[in-house]
């Protein structure tokens, strides 16, 4: 399985992984390592790819079923049914947390007490506040010295947006607010969400790459019917 970016044991102690298109067997529009249920691959196919990426990272995956709302799931072992929620949480080691996307932000979230967390922040959960919402609930589990690690998502110059919806979003954060290629009203949802981990003082690396504009990526606003990508996170164990 290719990952298109690792990073393994950091500071503190998490291993976090960014899957891209290498190393699956979905085929068409969904061709590569789609690791998503609902968009109309070949099951078989997904459960495939599903299966690659938990024998990579050595570990079962918990996965969510996201709503883009504002949820946070506390997992301390794999659920019979993918618990429906944005961001999932948990302190054990036997488990990897995963989030899904194509154009939204994967947000993966360490601390060296082994607390960790995958949040799925799209436009609705930067206005809903997923992300200080898993925050909280990682500082509740004792969480301290929060690190995060911001996956790539579609940019702003590639996410236009009627001009109302720019200003909701610039309500909640305003640096989210921005314009596109052709100088329209558009939304950089991922500096939204870099402004809310700097706000709550969780430090950032935020990696580089529009999933609009690269090949190894999947883009929903670039390819409407596509695969969807994964962020995954566990304590070392
Ligand atoms: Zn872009």
């Amino acid at each position: 399985m290719g990952a298109v970016f690792i990073w393994d044991e950091t500071s503190t102690g998490a291993r976090r992984v960014l899957t891209g298109r290498t190393g699956g067997v979905s085929r068409g529009p969904w061709a590569g390592l789609n690791l998503g249920l609902h968009v109309e691959d070949d099951e078989a196919d997904v459960r495939e790819n599903r299966r690659r990426l938990a024998a990579a990272v050595d570990r079962p995956l918990v996965y969510m079923e996201q709503c883009h709302g504002a949820e946070v799931a506390v997992v301390d072992g794999v659920p019979d049914v993918a618990p429906r929620c944005d961001a999932l949480v948990t302190t054990s080691a036997d488990l990897a947390l995963a989030v899904l996307v194509a154009d939204c932000v994967p947000v993966l979230l360490a601390d060296p007490t082994g607390v960790v967390a995958a949040v799925h922040a799209g436009r609705p959960g930067l206005l809903a506040g997923v992300v200080p919402n898993a925050v909280a609930a990682m500082r509740d589990l004792g969480a301290r010295e929060l690190d995060a690690v911001v996956g790539p998502s579609v940019c702003g110059r590639c996410y236009e947006v009627p001009a109302a919806m720019r200003d909701l979003a610039a309500d909640v954060e305003p640096v989210s607010a921005t314009v596109s290629w052709t100088g329209t009203p558009a939304i950089d949802v991922a500096a939204g969400v870099v402004a809310q981990l700097r706000a709550l003082d969780v430090a950032i690396t935020w990696v580089p790459g529009c999933t609009r504009e690269r090949e190894d990526l999947y883009s929903y606003r670039g390819s409407g019917t596509t695969g969807r990508f994964a962020g995954v996170v566990a304590r070392a164990s």
